[in-house]
């Protein structure tokens, strides 16, 4: 199918901990695309050298991850309109002409991993949802544009999540969204009626497994009894909020699921395929991580 051996890669600093260049290659072995994914880790000042050096090497798309999920917009010739609404880019598209498309496709990875019954009910209850970073954009903007009733955001840094809701509130116009949304100091926490729970913070993230963003049990154990706790963490496959929420009997969902789609559609737009591989991607990762995926 494909001529020359294709090459892909990731940006970002530091890499070392990048999970996307075993799962990508292993994927791509899966498929049986002669291939390669390689890291190209960039400081700040390099970064218009790296991107220029991978289209004259004629790569055919990569990642980019922190701290260049912005500050590659500029350099880039057009963005997807899901990455304008993203204020993001973590794929970028290179064609034969070596002109650039950054896209995100984290937004789908987020929304796809979700069991159907509860993106149902994210339109009647509301979602809480701890942290303002760059996956909780992700989230959010997924959340809006599927009608989700009400965003509750709770963080540390108050002024932090002000400028978060001011950029949500300003998305919402360009989606006519109705969705009602909040900020709130972490301690508050109430997830009484809230039909999810999602951690975008990196709290319970190896090597820190004993953490977790939930300290005081209470909140927990007063949570809807149907709620989802859903961890963007992807290692531990469980963390200590997965675990915590098990033992109360409730839903769980943790990060590997996003990291499949987000993955999969990556690969997809580089490869042009017709659809994402996410049977390759669901491969690669379970023989990776040592992990069954369930659906
Ligand atoms: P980020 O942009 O750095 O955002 C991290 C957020 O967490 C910020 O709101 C930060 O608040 C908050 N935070 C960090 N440490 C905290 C602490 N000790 N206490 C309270 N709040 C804290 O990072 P990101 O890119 O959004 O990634 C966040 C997590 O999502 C990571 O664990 C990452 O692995 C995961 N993720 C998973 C996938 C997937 O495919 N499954 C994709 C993307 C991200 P401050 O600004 O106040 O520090």
């Amino acid at each position: 199918m494909f001529r020359d051996v294709v090459k892909l890669g990731i940006i970002g600093y530091p890499l070392e901990h990048s999970f996307s260049p075993k799962m990508q290659n292993t994927a791509l072995h899966y498929l049986s695309i002669g291939g390669e994914y390689t890291k190209h880790e960039t400081k700040e000042e390099d970064l218009e050298a790296t991107l220029k050096e991978l289209i004259n090497d004629r790569y055919k798309g990569f990642n980019v991850t922190i701290p260049y999920k912005s500050k590659i917009i500029p350099l880039l010739n057009k963005i997807t309109d899901t990455a304008k609404l993203a204020g993001a880019v973590n794929t970028v598209i290179i064609d034969e002409d070596g002109n650039t498309t950054g896209d995100n496709t984290d937004i789908y990875g987020f929304w796809e991993a979700i069991p159907e019954s509860y993106k149902e009910k994210i339109k009647e209850r509301p979602v809480s949802l701890l942290g303002y970073g760059g996956a909780a954009k992700a989230a959010c903007i997924a959340l809006l544009q599927n009608g989700a009733k009400e965003i509750v955001i709770y963080g540390r840094n108050q002024e932090k999540a002000k400028n978060f809701l001011n950029f949500l509130n300003e998305k919402k116009g360009s989606l006519k969204s109705k969705t009602v949304i909040s900020v709130h100091p972490t301690e508050d926490i109430n997830l009484e009626t809230s039909i999810m729970l999602i951690n975008t913070t990196p709290i319970g993230m190896y090597p820190n497994n004993d953490e977790t963003p939930i300290t005081d049990l209470k909140a927990l154990e007063s949570s809807a009894k149907d709620i989802l706790v859903y961890d963007l963490i992807y290692n531990p496959v469980e963390t200590k909020l997965l675990t915590d929420s098990k033992a109360l009997n409730r839903e769980t969902l943790n990060g590997i699921g996003m990291l499949v789609h987000q993955g999969a559609l990556a690969l997809s737009t580089w490869l042009n395929l017709p659809e994402p591989p996410t049977g390759a991607m669901k491969l690669s990762v379970e023989q990776i991580l040592e992990v069954r995926i369930s659906s």
